[in-house]
């Protein structure tokens, strides 16, 4: 309990963020980062030129970041947001549109509940269905603001572009916010229906599959209106968002989206390889779409296999809440590092 801190912010549990330990070299799977580094150019772009530029501020308009996402995106740049991180985006959204309520998932991204506590809104969870796909019908009709991962996370798993639709339809009068940070594992992007539905706000990150976690940076597409209300909330509180330095390697990235392309679809093939492992050793796994995958064992809690990756080195991600305690969600890198994930599970199983 903190003396000077409000009532309402003393009673706010923060976000967790996955552990980023210092004290041994681990198998981190725990928190969807790539295992590939940035792009060639995304390393040649910064040198001492652009650190000496750094004592002027950066472009606050971020223009030539945005018009590289407008042409991969096939956008135009007055239907296009950055920000510092994807997380920057949906504190965005839920400051912007929350007063008439928010509606997401009982088991999706810790920091739509965090959110909405911090803005004191009306959250309404609606409980995924018994096999963890997202209850659409829930969605319909609400009118307020509606937050849907897809895919979702920790599960993995995917609604259809038409299920998407059904939503934006029923809900004219509230925004639609669909999270899209694993998209590009195997998910269908709802960029191109911004241009029919002016109630979506369609969110993306370069921190999974651009390997550019660190350097914090996020995108939005949607209709012009829902970017200038953005664009009204950043320039009130932070105009400079995304600094020059992640301006620079963004454009640079764009340019390199072959190389992503590439990466992502080996991080399917080492899921593929992962999923068929796990399978075989007996776990339950979900059908997972992104860069990650959730699964279960009878054989071992999910909190004991979690601890025991630890103690052998291996980091996964385990949350405790009840729905989802038995499952850990590993993050999938490289075939090297899923060969020894694969190794320990078989000696921690005994097998
Ligand atoms: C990782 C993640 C984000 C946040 O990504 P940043 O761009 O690094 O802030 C947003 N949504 C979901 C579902 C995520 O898993």
């Amino acid at each position: 309990m903190s003396r000077f801190l409000s009532n309402e912010l003393s009673k706010l549990t923060a976000y967790v963020p996955g552990e980023q330990p210092q004290d041994k070299k681990y198998v981190k799977l725990n928190t969807n980062e790539s295992p590939f580094p940035p792009s060639n150019g995304v390393i040649n772009a910064i040198g001492n030129k652009e650190i000496e530029r750094l004592r002027l501020y950066c472009d606050p308009q971020s223009k030539l970041l945005k018009s590289e996402l407008a042409r991969v995106y096939n956008a135009e740049i007055e239907n296009v947001f950055v920000s510092n991180g994807s997380d920057d985006i949906l504190n965005f959204a839920f400051m912007a549109y929350g007063h008439l309520g928010v509606a997401f998932a009982d088991i999706t991204y810790g920091f739509y509940s965090v959110f909405a506590s911090l803005y004191g809104l009306d959250a309404q969870i609606v409980p995924l269905n018994s096999d963890f796909t997202l209850n659409v019908n829930g969605f319909l009709g609400l009118n307020k603001l509606i937050v849907i991962a897809n895919p979702n996370a920790p599960t993995g798993l995917v609604i259809s572009t038409s299920d998407v639709e059904k939503i934006l339809l029923s809900n004219p009068n509230g925004v639609v916010v669909v999270d899209e940070a694993y998209v590009d594992f195997g998910g269908t992007s709802v960029s191109e229906l911004t241009k029919k539905y002016n109630n979506l706000l369609c969110v993306q990150t370069f921190s999974k599959s651009r390997s550019m976690a660190g350097a914090r940076l996020g995108f939005a597409i949607a209709n012009a209106e829902i970017i200038s209300d953005l664009e009204k909330i950043k320039y009130s509180t932070n105009p400079y968002n995304v600094n020059a330095l992640t301006q620079i390697a963004g454009v640079s990235a764009l340019k390199d989206n072959n190389y992503y392309k590439e990466n992502a679809l080996k991080i399917i093939e080492n899921r593929n390889y992962t999923v068929t492992e796990l399978k075989k050793l007996g776990f339950t796994v979900l059908d997972s779409k992104a860069n990650f995958v959730f699964a279960k064992s009878d054989k071992i809690s999910g909190e004991e296999l979690y601890k025991k990756l630890k103690e052998n080195g291996v980091l996964v991600r385990h949350f405790t809440s009840e729905r989802i305690k038995e499952f850990n969600r590993i993050t999938i890198g490289s075939i090297e590092e899923m060969q020894i994930f694969i190794e320990k599970v078989k000696l921690i199983l005994g097998e």
